[in-house]
């Protein structure tokens, strides 16, 4: 059975580059009716991030992703937090030791600080401890000699592993450094609590990005060792901001949180973060979350970095609010109305209507809304327009008629607005737009406006729309 793990830490910020690796691990369990696992890799962290979880929980929930277990679901290889999981790595740690795969280490902090003056900082362990005879490593640990378990790297040879992307890759053994298994304080490093824990959870499909390709021939190495089978791995090249520099945090560059939060929508963003890097086999590139399951496909994963383009993401979320229905489309501009407008009694759904197809960000609604709660001053000059044939005598002229026929609409709705201007036009054999193109400056106080005179006049309600016609008339 396909079991993924998604296995974020807990920094406080989930990267564009996060949420693909998450997008990517939860389709391969998807598609294949596997499970899709949360697991928390709290062990290496410099210092613990308030909220931090919550950021994983709440972009994972708001993109759609669910988990089968999980830190808040529980389920049956847990915990699923990894520092919750501290007591049996040291065991699986000695294990390796009895069988010669790891060793004792007791050198110091002084000997190893004279290694990396020796060498450079990213010099490799020398070996020290590799062969100490038994009695001494006894001595030793009777003593009470501080020490770590470093994993005993082949001399000679090559390792070659698989992956799913990059192919083979093979490197000498001579270049693996025998890695810290276990701390001086009895805890596993990040590297070794991984392996343990994705062979305890029954991971069949490690997704990850490219940069853990480097430890992955020391992971393989554990993995022989202990006898458990290798999981099928997938490193994925990083998301750029540009040719030189990846997305980052530091850079001020946008979490998943941050998009939505510029007007950006969460089905349109996990299209985007998805194609990044991944190329569905068609011409297709507007997808929801269960087409984007169906479709997702290994060897669309592309080696070479992606960078992340905004006018993309645009482009795309533009084509998602096109797809809304008008009512979602209304549900969704609420908050930003709300958040911009005092006034509450306006038509939503005529709103809405106007505003879908010239709405490509949410937030683009904010500022085309500004003439609803108050009239916008405006300059008597802006009733001329060449093609409606209007003047400023002209457009007083229209909303002298317009005036009566509305006061006197029993029914305030757009169709009997709009027939009744339309009637009006046609009983005064004037042109539509000479009679409607005041009506818009006269209630919105914009040549720009969404939707014309009768959306204007619908969406503003009776009271107001009558109220500023009669000062456009003044
Ligand atoms: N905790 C690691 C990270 O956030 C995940 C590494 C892995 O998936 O193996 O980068």
């Amino acid at each position: 059975r396909v079991r993924t793990r998604f296995a974020p830490s807990p920094t406080g910020y989930m990267h564009i580059g996060n949420l693909r690796t998450a997008l990517y691990t939860y389709f391969i369990a998807r598609k294949n009716g596997g499970d899709f696992i949360l697991r928390i890799e709290d062990t290496d962290q410099e210092r613990y991030v308030e909220g931090a979880v919550d950021v994983i929980y709440r972009t994972l929930r708001m993109a759609g992703i669910t988990w089968d277990e999980g830190p808040d679901i529980g389920g049956p290889v847990g915990p699923y937090v990894q520092s919750e999981r501290m007591g049996m790595f040291k065991d699986y740690a000695l294990k390796l030791v009895e069988q010669g795969d790891a060793y004792y280490c007791f050198c110091d902090k002084e000997r190893l600080a004279s290694l990396h003056e020796a060498d450079g900082v990213g010099a490799m362990y020398d070996g020290h401890c590799r062969n100490l005879s038994p009695e001494e490593v006894q001595q030793k640990l009777d003593a009470g000699v501080p020490y770590v378990i470093r994993q005993k790297m082949p001399k000679e040879g090559t390792t070659t592993f698989h992956d799913e992307i990059y192919g083979d890759i093979t490197v000498e053994n001579a270049s693996l450094d025998d890695q810290i298994l276990i701390k001086t304080d009895g805890m596993p490093t990040y590297n070794f609590a991984n392996v343990v824990d994705d062979h305890t959870m029954g991971i069949t499909h490690v997704v990850r990005g490219n940069e853990y390709l480097s430890s992955t021939p020391k992971y393989n190495l554990l993995y022989q060792a202990f006898g458990w089978e290798v999981p099928h791995y997938i490193h994925c090249a990083p998301v750029m901001k540009d040719a030189h520099n990846k997305l980052s945090k530091r850079n001020g560059d946008a979490s998943f949180e941050d998009l939505i939060a510029k007007g950006f929508l969460p089905e349109a963003v996990v299209n985007y973060i998805a194609l990044l890097g991944w190329a569905p086999k068609g011409e297709n590139e507007i997808y929801t979350l269960p087409e984007l399951i169906a479709e997702f496909d290994l060897s669309g994963i592309s080696k070479a970095p992606a960078i992340f383009d905004p006018l993309k993401l645009k482009a795309i979320n533009a084509e998602h609010i096109r797809r809304m229905s008008p009512a979602q489309f209304a549900e969704s501009i609420r908050p930003y109305l709300d958040k911009t407008l005092t006034r509450r009694d306006y038509d939503l759904a005529v709103l809405a209507k106007v505003l879908q197809p010239r709405t490509e960000q949410m937030t683009d609604v904010i500022d085309q809304v500004d003439f609803i709660d108050s009239l916008p001053e405006y300059d008597n000059a802006m009733y001329c327009h060449k093609k409606m044939k209007t003047t400023e005598e002209s457009a007083l002229q229209a909303l002298r008629m317009v005036l009566p026929v509305l006061e006197a609409l029993p029914e305030w709705t757009e169709s009997a607005i709009h027939d009744a201007l339309m009637g009006l036009a046609a009983e005064q054999g004037v042109k539509n737009g000479w009679l409607l193109w005041p009506v818009r400056t006269a209630v919105s106080g914009k040549q720009v406006s969404p939707g014309g005179g009768v959306e204007l006049c619908a969406i503003l309600g009776r009271e107001d729309t009558l109220a500023r016609i009669r000062k456009g008339i003044e």
